[in-house]
């Protein structure tokens, strides 16, 4: 087979990063998003270890740098301000706490829409509503009517994915929890906050408060964290969400008050429990998963976007490779990354468990733990495809 037609569902990270490395490998590639446009906001999401040399091979490490906060590092503050700890981008070569290549995953996902739109079919305010798959192909309907049949059908959907409940079961069944709820919304920045994000952690409730700088400095990035084990938050309901966020952070000292009166003024209001998706296989026959929708590490792994990207190059190139035959190309794409998403899960429950206050403060095996950071950064390695179609070699 020379090619494939692929549908892809999702158009944040993992969607648009999946469709440039199809495209260039040959495929024709539709995007179906949800969501009316690309959807901004978001916390500030890193660049690691070998993401950033997937970044590199997308030629897109200029773009990405230009869209790039500008964080110089954290300080952690007490309930009056007064640094705690610091932490500089520079630390661990630009790979630390606060990553070197630091970008909003609005922004980001701009980058990467911008970079496929021209070569790539997109489709904004619709989803899959059913899809039957045989031995040759997908048959798909979509909500607008429209209905198509392709090779593929992957699910690039988020920690919430449609298509992962329609062809793997309820997402119960593949959502682990980690006790903590965690909010991202843009606020004007009348604190005076420079290239310095700060954090505020109570120590008594494992409640917590930041504010990030971003690009446009006449605002700045919240972010609170709160644990809340064992209740669902419905992640469609963004008037609860507030009303929860409200509750939760009631009495939390330093700026939360005041970062709080701007809850009903900002336009990119995010709040989602903190899981992790744990799946046995991802894919099933045509049908496969990518990012969060197969396996989220969670935003407390920091690497979220990392394994989205690193798993779109794996992903286009193993099916390639494969000549378009799905149960070979899916299966090297899942033997290759299952050990880096390990890695990068085993992270999320640590910070997770340490935010969240769980469990006594053990001394930790740093020689264990730098190992498990050094497999989570690197531990996979980027095949070169050299016999594989690259239409950017050409
Ligand atoms: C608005 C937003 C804000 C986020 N903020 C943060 C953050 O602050 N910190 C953090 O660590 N992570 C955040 N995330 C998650 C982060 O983007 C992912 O962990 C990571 O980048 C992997 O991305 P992904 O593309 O796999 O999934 P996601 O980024 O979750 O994207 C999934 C996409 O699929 C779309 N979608 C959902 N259902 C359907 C459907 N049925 N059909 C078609 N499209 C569908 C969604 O609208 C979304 O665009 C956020 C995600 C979104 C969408």
């Amino acid at each position: 087979m020379s090619g494939s037609r692929v549908l892809v569902a999702g158009a944040s990270i993992a969607g648009p990063a999946l469709a440039h490395w199809l495209r260039r490998r040959g495929a024709e590639v539709t995007v179906v998003e949800r969501a009316p446009r690309l959807r901004p906001g978001g916390q500030a999401v890193d660049a690691r270890g070998v993401t950033k040399e997937v970044i590199r091979r997308m030629g897109l490490e200029s773009a990405v740098r230009a869209a790039c906060t500008g964080t110089a590092g954290a300080h952690t503050v007490d309930a009056d301000g007064n640094v705690v700890e610091t932490f500089r981008a520079e630390d661990n070569a630009g790979d630390g706490f606060i990553a070197d290549i630091e970008i909003l995953r609005g922004d980001l996902s701009q980058v990467l829409y911008d970079d496929t739109r021209n070569g790539v079919e997109y489709f904004f305010g619709d989803q899959i509503a059913g899809l039957a798959q045989d031995a040759d192909g997908v048959d798909v309907r979509l909500e607008s009517g429209e209905r198509r049949r392709f090779d593929l059908v992957v699910g690039a959907d988020g920690l919430h994915s449609s298509l992962r409940a329609m062809a793997f079961g309820p997402r119960e069944r593949f959502l682990r929890h980690l006790g903590l709820v965690l909010a991202f919304y843009s606020v004007p920045n009348e604190f005076g906050l420079d290239r310095w994000l700060l954090e505020y952690q109570e120590p008594e409730s494992g409640r917590a408060a930041a504010l990030r700088p971003i690009r446009d400095a006449t605002r700045a990035m919240a972010m609170f964290t709160f644990p809340a084990a064992g209740f669902d938050v419905d992640y469609r309901d963004v008037e609860g969400q507030k009303r929860l966020l409200r509750a939760q952070l009631a009495g939390l000292g330093w700026l939360a008050p005041r970062i709080l009166e701007h809850l009903d003024d900002t336009p990119d209001f995010y709040l989602d429990q903190v899981a992790q998706v744990a799946m046995e296989r991802w894919s099933d026959g045509r049908v496969g998963l990518i990012g969060d929708a197969a396996f989220s590490s969670s935003p407390m792994s920091g690497q979220g976007t990392g394994l989205a990207l690193v798993g779109a190059y794996l992903l286009a190139g193993e099916l390639a490779a494969a000549e378009w035959e799905p149960a070979a190309g899916f299966a090297r794409y899942e033997t290759r990354m299952r050990p880096f998403v390990e890695a990068n899960q085993e992270i999320g429950r640590l910070h997770a468990r340490m935010r969240a206050g769980a469990e006594p403060h053990e001394e930790p095996d740093m020689a264990a733990l730098t190992a498990l950071v050094e497999r989570a950064l690197n531990g996979i390695e980027l095949p070169e495809y050299a016999g594989v179609p690259d239409s950017a070699r050409l």
